[in-house]
């Protein structure tokens, strides 16, 4: 029997007004009962409206106690953080494996251009700033606690994942470490809901992060008339020609140059790594990407030589570099330019653990991957590309995944989901939570 099941089509007893969308046939609830979307899609509207990551947090807080959790809300120099747990200290009488969600409340700023207003809900989607990013994920996962109240689940809900992440997620865990209130789980599993999808919800589930390392290159020139070149050095000149010898293919990878991925923009310097056999299996890591943020150079005037260029550029790397080898081998390159380089190393590499051994170990991610199999019918792709996120925070604590919502509209204009995303990902979600006790259930009577 599944737990949860897809179904598309408006219901005839729908208000006429509504794109309502039936979702999810419940084994424990009544078999046949349909439970709509309704209360999903405004729960989602409401978040997406709110003004606010105090008044989201609120909002959540309450949808949490209503589902039986102890909840603390918690503010870190002005950052509101929620944390919220449930049947933890039952996790071993009821047989449980302890899952930890981590969310966040924030959002990156609107932008101009909407077509809606925030949390507009039209044509069978919900619009607005962090439906995908991640306010959606957020309302699926509290969709399938609902369905599987006997889960033994934390909650962090960050409320500066874009932002500084200083006073989220890392501060939420020195408190839970040092709580009298609440002792630190025992986590098996961190499942995060970040956008992971590309083409349909499920096809990938993230278990990594590339390094990030941020470049500032400074050409100092000699400042002069542009009528007399003999007596000038233009320093733009010498930032293009660096910029040209650093982006071109295989000049930062020590590894033997694949080709450019067939959908990357030409101007783009993406190189592709050779996957060691035992990755070859099953995951792909997403590697180099270099873009340039910002060139500046500016004398004020049209027939003045500026004395000094600027640019600012940063490199995702995977795990067969570190950010130290990546700053000798740019060294290398401005030295023989006589270009200044300040370096700020964002992130290393890193990857969930159990991750080496997905294919014989690692027995929750082999459930995340099933649960995701049984919904979409495809094996999912698992990468380490894409922007990081809070993982980098949580990796050494227990094993992780990313697995949300699409990736294509987050942060841009217009950002949106739909219904049957929404549905699509509760029920991965919900199969997972179900899939983890069906295991353990099965384990025991062997
Ligand atoms: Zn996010």
């Amino acid at each position: 029997m599944t737990h949860c099941e897809m179904k598309t089509g408006l219901p005839t007893d729908a208000p006429e007004n509504k794109s309502c969308f039936y979702k999810a046939l419940s084994s424990k609830e009544n078999q046949n009962v349909r439970m709509d979307m309704y209360s999903t899609v405004k729960l989602l509207s409401e978040l997406v409206s709110s003004t606010s990551v105090g008044q989201t947090i609120e909002c959540l807080s309450e949808k949490f106690l209503e589902l039986g959790f102890a909840v603390k809300k918690l503010n870190f120099n002005g950052t509101e953080n929620l944390y919220a747990c449930k049947n933890l200290e039952r996790a071993s009488e009821l047989g449980n494996k302890t899952i930890m969600y981590l969310g966040h409340a924030d959002v990156v700023p609107l932008g101009e251009g909407w077509t809606f207003e925030q949390g507009t809900v039209v044509d069978g989607a919900v619009w607005g700033r962090g439906t995908v990013d991640m306010k959606g994920s957020i309302v699926c996962f509290l969709d399938a606690l609902r369905l599987n109240p006997d889960a033994s689940v934390a909650v962090i809900i960050s409320g500066d994942e874009e932002g500084s992440a200083e006073f989220g997620t890392p501060m939420v865990i020195d408190w839970l470490k040092q709580s009298t209130e609440f002792a630190f789980p025992k986590i098996d599993f961190v499942l995060i809901g970040e956008p992971t999808s590309y083409r349909y919800i499920g096809d990938c589930v993230k278990v990594g992060g590339r390094g990030s390392l941020n470049v500032t290159l400074k050409a100092n020139g000699i400042a002069g008339h542009v009528a007399y070149p003999q007596f000038l050095k233009n320093p733009i000149y010498q930032m293009i020609r660096l910029v040209n010898e650093i982006t071109a293919p295989c000049a930062l990878s020590k590894s033997e140059y694949i080709g450019l991925p067939t959908d990357a923009p030409e101007n783009k310097a993406c190189v592709y790594r050779e996957l060691s056999p035992q990755e070859t299996q099953n995951v792909r890591w997403d590697m180099y990407n270099l873009e340039i943020t910002s060139f500046e150079s500016n004398s004020g005037a049209v027939n003045v030589v500026p004395g000094m260029a600027r640019c600012r550029f940063n490199i995702r790397f995977g795990n067969d570099v570190s950010g130290a080898d990546l700053i000798v081998m740019i060294d290398s390159f401005t030295r023989k330019h006589g270009i200044q380089a300040e370096y700020d190393l964002a992130c290393q590499p890193f990857c969930s653990l159990g991750f080496e051994d997905l294919r014989s170990g690692s027995a929750v991610m082999h459930t995340l991957l099933n649960s995701v199999e049984s919904v979409t019918g495809k094996t999912p792709q698992v990468i380490t590309g894409g922007a990081n996120s809070d993982a980098k925070f949580i990796y050494k604590i227990a094993p992780f995944a990313e697995l949300g919502l699409k990736v294509d509209l987050a942060h841009k204009c217009d950002e949106h989901v739909s219904f049957e995303d929404l549905t699509a990902l509760t029920c991965i979600y919900d199969r997972f939570i179900e899939g983890l006790r069906s295991e353990l259930r099965k384990n025991k009577t062997q």
